[in-house]
């Protein structure tokens, strides 16, 4: 009789092939800034302004993109990023919080992290140069009703 294997759903917080994951299992190195039970902060690797401090929040478990994180995990990471903003903002005189979702919207590693990016006069950085748009009319309203069915 063929036995079967009893395997467990996969259910793992930590995907295989995540650079991110591979950091907290200290698989490659990092500039580590902060961690506790849930979160790691460090400095990411290439960034945004020339004078450093770029940080990245991470949780420590896998997951890609904020609605997948737990609240008690999210609020774990929200902590963390105000404890790095404090220091930040120490050395700097402005941040910038950035958060990716999809790759649509740049996000290039898919385990949830929060950029901390200090800000300088003359860093040369383009974060909130949007251009705006018009809505056409009873657009705004319909959008904002889709959204809000959505809510419950
Ligand atoms: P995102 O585009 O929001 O997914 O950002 C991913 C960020 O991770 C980029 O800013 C990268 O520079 C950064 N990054 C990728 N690999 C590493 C690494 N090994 N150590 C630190 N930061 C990294
Ligand atoms: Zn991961």
């Amino acid at each position: 009789m063929q036995k079967y294997l009893k395997t467990k759903p996969l259910r793992s917080k930590m995907a295989k092939d995540c650079i991110f994951c591979k950091i907290v299992k200290g698989e490659i190195p990092c500039n580590q800034i902060y961690q506790d039970k849930d979160t790691i902060a460090f400095l990411d690797i290439s960034p945004a302004t020339p004078r450093g401090g770029h940080t990245l929040v991470i949780s420590k478990k896998h997951y890609e993109t904020l609605i997948d994180v737990p609240d008690k995990e999210l609020e774990a990471m929200t902590r963390t990023v105000k404890k790095i903003s404090k220091a930040l903002l120490n050395l700097y005189p402005g941040l910038n919080l950035v958060q990716n979702n999809k790759k649509v919207a740049g996000q290039i590693v898919p385990h949830i992290h929060f950029h901390l990016i200090p800000r300088y006069e003359g860093d040369n950085l383009k974060i909130g140069y949007w251009s705006t748009y018009k809505y056409k009319e009873r657009e705004e309203l319909e959008i904002a009703e889709r959204i809000k069915t959505l809510l419950k």
